[in-house]
């Protein structure tokens, strides 16, 4: 039914891309409006009240970064950002001001869709993850809120309050990628010159607990020189 549709926002100057994204998202049963302005996404987001946004970064007439400032202000709407690979810095800045993913230039169409749906399963799962009593479950791992318990394969993880604190968060935010300095922010309040070392020291010693092999991405991926991501159950 037409009305069951998932409706999606992209926002893109550049037709080529705006059109193969439309046919892509189309074609997978979404519905898609699109925008090649930030001014006038904003301006349907708005309007029509889509439930993710598909955002260029480098638009005319502002910059994509503004668009999501801008968002952010009242919605936590998902924000999937197109980033061109020379432009990993603003990816970074772009995730620490609220986008929840990032796909590079160019990228197939597989990859995009995953991505799409994880953006929209997140936002349906964070708002379960707020009630009492839930239990993150990832394969073999269980992350039990309530108790602040973390198991693997059936048996209880001894793992530090910081340890616990830094699955919680991943895990609360499983799919998406989480900057260091979100991270670290959450964890620790501020940041200073070690903080980036003291996370990676933290996140060595879960993987080791967790029974991860050195350079195996197993629950927790490792997205060098940006953060990291938490496994999402269905990927
Ligand atoms: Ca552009």
């Amino acid at each position: 039914m037409a009305n069951n549709k998932f409706k999606i926002l992209v926002v893109e100057d550049d037709r080529k891309i705006l059109s193969m994204v439309q046919t892509v998202l189309e074609t997978n049963g979404y519905q898609v409006l699109t925008a090649q302005r930030c001014q006038q996404g904003i301006l349907m987001l708005s309007s029509h009240v889509p439930d993710l946004v598909v955002l260029d970064l480098g638009l005319p007439d502002m910059d994509g970064e503004e668009f999501i400032r801008i968002t952010r202000r009242s919605s936590m709407i998902p924000i999937i950002v197109l980033s061109a690979r020379s432009e990993e810095r603003d990816k970074i800045s772009a995730l620490d001001l609220g986008a929840n993913d990032y796909i590079t230039k160019p990228f197939g169409t597989g990859e995009l869709l995953a991505r799409v749906r994880a953006s929209l399963r997140i936002n349906r799962q964070n708002l379960q993850a707020a009630m009492p009593g839930s239990v993150f479950t990832l394969e073999d791992l269980q992350i039990d809120y309530d108790r602040r318990q973390v198991c693997v394969g059936g048996a209880a993880i001894h793992v530090t309050q910081i340890e616990y604190n830094i699955l919680s968060l991943l895990s609360q935010h499983a799919g998406k990628v989480m900057t260091y300095a979100a991270i670290i922010r959450a964890i620790w309040g501020a940041m200073d010159d070690g903080s980036v070392k003291k996370l990676q020291v933290n996140m060595a010693n879960i993987r080791k607990k967790l029974g991860c092999r050195p350079g195996e991405s197993r629950y927790i991926i490792n997205e060098l020189g940006v953060g990291y991501r938490m496994q999402d159950a269905q990927d």
